[in-house]
């Protein structure tokens, strides 16, 4: 075992929404027939995780919960420098709801032991709840850092800014901890440069990959099967619908120069009712 901290990633597997395809008649997505790929925020998360792992020494093991498919991400997290990956499939967990996905997945933290900071993103793109973390938080019962923008480590102790309304959160808490990684909490030079490395560390051990990847089930991580799936999800989806398309005008502002186009839309904005703030909002 590594002198240097445990870190777990939760990565979750959604769908491609810039493909056309994975729409079913009603509206909701086909999750079989969709592209897929890591949900983007949580590549901030595990880019967060390989900063710290570079610091101050470690593993990084990423879990994902879903489906055989989503060992897909798992491969790809390792490819950016995850150390191992955790699918955590089980027929039993379709149909969780959040409260249901954040228990499994807390499960699958205490399995890995003596984590010492699990890493999320701040929110999926398909789901989009931004639950999952703060819940598994308050299973653990340990203090979570959500939107967290900053972060310095000393010793066990964690000090970090989070984003709030109108400004920043300062905190000090005391590992083991949850996070939510904020989008600007990663660097937009390794934003960039995220695919360049990825390919690098791809070509150079591809199969030995694999190796790091297990797949566990409720059983394995002792998740009680009657809080997931179905019946372990208060949630009622009532109805779901299609967004119509609001059928909005368009005003183009042209004049001699960009500077009397913006006074020409300045002036515009003033005139509206609602006042100039709202209407730029
Ligand atoms: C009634 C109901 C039934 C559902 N049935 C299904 C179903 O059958 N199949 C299905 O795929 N979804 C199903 N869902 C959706 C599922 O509950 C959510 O996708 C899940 O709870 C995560 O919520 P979220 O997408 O809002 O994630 P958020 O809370 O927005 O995610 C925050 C972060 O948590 C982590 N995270 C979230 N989900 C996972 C995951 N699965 N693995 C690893 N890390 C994760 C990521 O780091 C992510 O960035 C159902 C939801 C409801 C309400």
């Amino acid at each position: 075992m590594s002198d240097g901290l445990r870190m777990a990633v939760l990565i979750k597997q959604v769908p491609d929404t810039s493909s056309a395809t994975g729409v079913n008649p009603d509206g909701t997505v086909d999750r079989a027939r969709a592209k897929k790929m890591i949900n983007p925020f949580d590549k901030f998360a595990l880019q967060k995780a390989i900063e710290v792992r570079n610091a101050r020494g470690g593993e990084i093991f990423v879990i994902s919960m879903g489906p055989p498919p989503a060992i897909a991400v798992l491969h790809e997290a390792l490819e950016y420098g995850a150390d191992k990956g955790y699918l955590l499939g089980d027929r039993r967990l379709a149909a969780s709801d959040t409260l249901a996905t954040a228990y499994a997945l807390y499960k699958a933290v205490l399995y890995l032991k003596d984590i010492d900071i699990i890493f999320t993103g701040l929110q999926t793109t398909d789901g989009d709840t931004a639950q999952t973390g703060p819940q598994i938080a308050e299973r653990m019962g340990v203090p979570q850092i959500s939107y967290c923008e900053t972060m310095e480590i000393e010793g066990k102790t964690v000090k970090a800014t989070r984003i709030i309304d109108g400004g920043v959160q300062r905190l000090e808490v005391e590992m083991p901890v949850l996070i939510t990684v904020a989008n600007s909490a990663v660097k937009l030079e390794h934003k960039r440069f995220a695919n360049v490395y990825k390919t690098k560390q791809a070509l150079r051990d591809k199969d030995a990959l694999a190796d790091k990847i297990f797949t566990v089930d409720l059983d394995e991580v002792e998740a009680d099967a009657t809080r997931v799936g179905l019946v372990g999800s208060p949630t009622v989806v009532g109805k779901t619908w299609k967004i119509g398309e609001k059928g909005g005008s368009c005003k183009v502002f042209k004049g001699a120069a960009p500077k009397h186009e913006v006074e020409l839309l300045v002036d515009e904005i003033s005139k509206d009712e609602r006042g100039v703030m709202e209407f730029v909002l």
